[in-house]
């Protein structure tokens, strides 16, 4: 059970698994996974003004801007379920985010573990150029290291998988550059902070998850259910 707040930050280049390992600890530690990649695919699909927005930097590999993000994110723990902490995936993307994030934080009685998922980038790439998700419930595949039973359906809803369009070759490069640019001092943040742990990605799925319960669990946040893929 956990007592206090807790604010799990996934922090890693596109395709190291955050999404696949957030969706996966949600259940297990009990805390909802906020995925701001998700977020703005959900307003671009409902074609809401932010998703119109958001499209234009995400198809050119950019990121959306601070001041947007923000207020997503803001509305987004505003929400009940938030109430124990989340799970972040994808946020904080930028030094301004971060220490917005860390503002945001200042008044709820929380602890905050960054956890870094270390993948090298030729793995990133073969992973980004390999995943496909499903339309509906945005579950996530990769057609050879985790294939869906049937090629093209969703395992979970039977919704049709595609590939999303900024994991084609030529905008993978780019998001790579803008991590290095602009997430990665992140890394340097919380490390000062004594807030980060980084950890072997490149595994596959179940052993990440159980590297990853080890460090929560030395940082007393306990399971509250098994893990399942
Ligand atoms: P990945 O899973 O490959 O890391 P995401 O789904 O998290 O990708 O994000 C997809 C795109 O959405 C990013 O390339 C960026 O354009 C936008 N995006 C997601 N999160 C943020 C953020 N925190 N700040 C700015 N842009 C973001
Ligand atoms: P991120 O959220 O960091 O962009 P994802 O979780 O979406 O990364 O994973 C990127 C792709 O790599 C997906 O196709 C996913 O199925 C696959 N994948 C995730 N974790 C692993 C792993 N440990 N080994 C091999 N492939 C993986």
């Amino acid at each position: 059970m956990l007592t206090k707040q807790t604010y799990i930050v996934f922090l890693g280049p596109p395709g190291s698994g955050k999404g696949t390992q957030a969706r996966i600890l949600q259940k297990v530690v009990g805390l909802p996974h906020v995925a701001t990649g998700d977020l703005f695919r959900h307003n671009i699909s409902q074609q809401t003004e932010l998703g119109r927005l958001a499209k234009r930097y995400i198809d050119a590999g950019e990121l959306v801007p601070d001041d947007v993000t923000l207020g997503m994110v803001r509305d987004r723990l505003q929400q009940p379920d938030c109430a124990a902490g989340v799970i972040f995936d994808g946020f904080p993307r930028t030094l301004e985010q971060v220490v917005a994030l860390d503002e945001l934080l200042a008044d709820r009685n929380g602890v905050v573990l960054a956890l870094m998922l270390d993948v090298s980038d030729a793995e990133v790439t073969r992973r980004i150029t390999g995943r496909r998700v499903c339309r509906n419930c945005g579950a996530v595949y990769h057609i050879e290291f985790n294939p869906p039973k049937q090629a093209g359906i969703c395992d979970v809803d039977g919704g049709e998988l595609y590939q999303r369009d900024d994991d084609k070759p030529e905008t993978v490069r780019n998001r790579l550059y803008v991590y290095y640019k602009q997430t990665s001092p992140l890394i340097g943040y919380y490390f000062a902070k004594g807030l980060l742990v980084k950890v072997d990605g490149d595994a596959p799925p179940d052993r990440v998850t159980a590297r990853l319960l080890k460090v929560l669990e030395e940082h007393g946040i306990k399971p509250v259910m098994e893990p399942s893929y």
